[in-house]
């Protein structure tokens, strides 16, 4: 069997441009699907994506770590800088799924899975919906309650929600205050039973990030997302050693020895790689090792399109550390129409059941994403009350 072309089919999705990459063989309608989204630099991950696909051409699509060795390493400059990580995920992620149906098994089964009977996951307040998640301002409190409480109303046991507002390196309490009111909010809504998640998109300094660390504590959260830069290791470090809360990170983090500084410094208890960004389903099976010695949780980063969210749950189904996968359903009111998938939700609690079909599972139909071609990311400009530039 023989790779004959490699194409990137994006797909317009408000937020995000969907990059769907298809890796085509010469076997009669043999292919598989991948994604390699990455919101503001979709034609840059494009143009990698086919800087790499000469490597590919006429070679064995079935031998799938050869193939990431190649693209990881042949081109000089290793792949593990975000654009050509997320590029070569996507290729990484059609092998895997041209794999799996050669075979004619889910994926999940070549790594000797399914480990579980199903998969937890948790959406983003809103689902994912780009108001509600992303504008939504923290001192609007019962806004978020009312979005907690519509979440666990579509039968979510757990959400993600983005309470702590942007902050210059320094400021003084009422940031904090407006975390606390906004969590505390939520919490009332829902009661102790639902597991609530805070993201603050590595917006905070280190110094910050440890007081919003510190005042959300008492409400028990099931995680803190990048209360400062993932460079911040030694920061990540000192706030996850002061407070009880488990400190999420990982989502930006792109290669395996990059993981293994933030878990040699203890830096997080909770390893949020993204399937699309760390080099794909290969590089991502050995960083979920390294998660294994430290006994640290799983719980991949996933805000993208239908091909990651498909990826994210095989690899769920094979690997014992993993908690929960990141979902979003109401990003665009048409994304059910761009895939069919071979995996099922349960309402009751939003748990899936594994995949029954071969490789990913899924179906891309290429006429629906034909309706949505590419348009430039809207601005999510962070700017602070001097007009300096903050983090999104
Ligand atoms: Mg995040």
């Amino acid at each position: 069997m023989k790779i004959v072309a490699v194409e990137t089919h994006v797909c317009h999705a408000r937020m995000r441009n969907w990059v769907f990459v298809k890796v085509l063989t010469d076997q009669d309608g043999l292919f598989g699907w991948g994604e390699a989204t990455l919101e503001w630099h979709t034609r840059a991950v494009a143009g990698a994506v086919q800087d790499l696909a000469e490597l590919l051409i006429g070679q064995d699509p079935t031998r799938v770590e050869h193939l990431w060795q190649m693209m990881y390493r042949r081109h000089f400059w290793h792949g593990h800088g975000i654009v050509r990580a997320t590029a070569i995920a996507g290729i990484d992620l059609a092998l895997w799924d041209i794999l799996g149906k050669s075979l004619g098994v889910p994926c999940s089964k070549l790594w000797g899975g399914p480990v579980r009977d199903h998969v937890r996951t948790y959406c983003h307040l809103g689902g994912g919906r780009m108001e509600d998640f992303y504008e939504t301002a923290a001192d609007d409190a019962r806004r978020f309650a009312d979005l907690a409480a519509q979440a666990v109303a579509e039968g979510f046991t757990a959400f993600k929600s983005m309470a702590v507002p942007p902050t210059m390196p320094l400021e003084g309490l009422k940031p904090l205050r407006t975390a606390e009111k906004c969590v505390a909010a939520m919490r009332e809504a829902v009661g102790e039973s639902i597991d609530i998640m805070v993201d603050c998109h590595a917006r905070p300094s280190p110094a910050m990030g440890l007081q919003f660390a510190k005042v959300l504590e008492p409400f028990g959260l099931y995680f803190l997302e990048e209360p400062c830069w993932p460079e911040n290791v030694e920061g990540l470090a000192r706030i996850k050693s002061e407070v009880s809360t488990p400190i999420a990170t990982g989502e930006r983090v792109t290669h395996l020895a990059a993981f293994q500084n933030l878990f040699a410094a203890q830096a997080c208890d909770v390893c949020q790689l993204d399937i699309t960004h760390c080099g794909g389903l290969s590089e991502a099976r050995r960083i979920a090792a390294l998660c294994e010695a430290h006994r640290l949780a799983l719980a991949p980063h996933n805000p993208q399109g239908p091909v990651s969210t498909a990826a994210s749950l095989e690899f769920g189904f094979s690997q014992p550390s993993y908690v929960i996968c990141e979902t979003v359903h109401n990003d665009v009111p048409w994304r059910k129409d761009v895939v069919d998938e071979g995996f099922t939700v349960e309402q009751a609690g939003r748990i899936v059941r594994p995949n029954t079909r071969p490789g990913l599972g899924i179906t891309i139909n290429e006429d629906e994403v034909r309706r949505h071609p590419f348009q430039q990311e809207l601005p999510q400009p962070v700017t602070y009350s001097d007009g300096s530039v903050g983090d999104w």
